[in-house]
């Protein structure tokens, strides 16, 4: 909008919700609708960011956007012959055997577990995406983000970076599963914005790694934590979930080359902006507590 362009934003706010969007109503060159892509839509329009599905393994049990949505968005894409963006996800490198990942690694993943439905479901629609690609001649890219954090996330998410803030705030214990020795690698959001619009604007399909390289253990993220809001904060381990991934990292090197992109914002730069928002959505905006 920034720079002219006209948005039209579409969300069934899952896990997004309207007060994120208030600065922009009333700009003429926004429009609001709430929908649920898994239903077809007509809308005519130049380019498809297609960001739908919830990313959280306690929310998206509940929904086939990953088939059904992005199968509507490709062919509302065809219709009108617009560019279609996919975002894809690391878990299609599944639990991976690879380390770090990259974009030609095909993945180690349960086609039958408990995460299948997200884990195989962005894998069918990098496989659509591909298809109609090739059969109706479409221009797509694909990307796949890898975990990403930063203001407006939805508090209950239940990721693992909004939970730790949240609890930590809140004077809970921070819930660590398992033995907190798996990996992730923690992006914010502005460089991942930045890095799909690139992707979007450039000549090249993908798919491209859009992640932080910077690798965490869960403990070592729970300390990072303690260190912005509170060095008194406790940890408290639980079970871990099934099928979770132990090690997860991007490889970065094809978007670095092709798309001239890198993340800029390390997790001990980019969580205080998160704590901020979250303290304000937690306390009210006359609160005390920040950091
Ligand atoms: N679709 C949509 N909006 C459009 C065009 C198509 O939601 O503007 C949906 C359509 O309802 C269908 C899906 O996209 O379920 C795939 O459409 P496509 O034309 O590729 O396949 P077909 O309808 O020919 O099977
Ligand atoms: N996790 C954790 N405590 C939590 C939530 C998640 O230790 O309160 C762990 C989880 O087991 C996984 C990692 O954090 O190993 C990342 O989980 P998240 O749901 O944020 O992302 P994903 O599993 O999709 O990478």
């Amino acid at each position: 909008m920034e720079r002219g362009d006209h948005v039209i934003v579409v969300d069934n706010f899952f896990t997004g919700r309207k007060d994120n969007l208030l600065h922009h109503l009333g700009n003429p060159n926004f429009e609001l609708i709430r929908h649920d892509v898994v239903e077809p839509i007509l809308l005519e329009v130049d380019q498809i960011y297609h960001l739908a599905c919830p990313a959280s393994p306690v929310h998206y049990k509940y929904n086939p956007t990953n088939v059904v949505g992005t199968l509507n968005m490709l062919g509302l894409a065809k219709r009108v012959g617009a560019r279609f963006l996919l975002t894809s996800t690391s878990e299609v490198y599944g639990d991976p055997l690879q380390h770090p990942q990259v974009e030609t690694y095909w993945g180690n993943v349960n086609p039958i577990g408990v995460r299948s439905c997200y884990d195989e479901g962005k894998r069918t629609a990098e496989t659509l995406t591909m298809d109609y690609h090739r059969g109706a001649n479409l221009e797509v890219r694909i990307a796949r983000i890898f975990n990403t954090y930063g203001p407006r996330m939805c508090i209950d998410d239940g990721r693992v970076v909004s939970n730790f803030v949240a609890q930590a705030l809140r004077k809970e214990p921070m819930t660590v599963y398992g033995d907190g020795k798996q990996t992730r690698s923690f992006q914010y959001v502005s460089d991942l914005v930045e890095g799909l619009i690139r992707l979007m604007e450039g000549d090249h399909v993908g798919p491209f790694n859009l992640g932080n390289p910077g690798e965490f253990t869960m403990l070592e993220l729970a300390k990072v934590v303690q260190d912005t809001i509170d060095s008194e904060a406790k940890i408290e381990f639980r079970p871990n979930t099934e099928d979770d991934p132990h090690k997860r990292k991007p490889d970065i090197t094809r978007a670095k080359e092709l798309l001239g992109w890198e993340p800029k914002i390390s997790l001990r730069q980019g969580l205080p902006l998160m704590v901020t928002d979250f303290c304000k959505r937690i306390f009210g905006d006359h609160s005390e507590t920040t950091t």
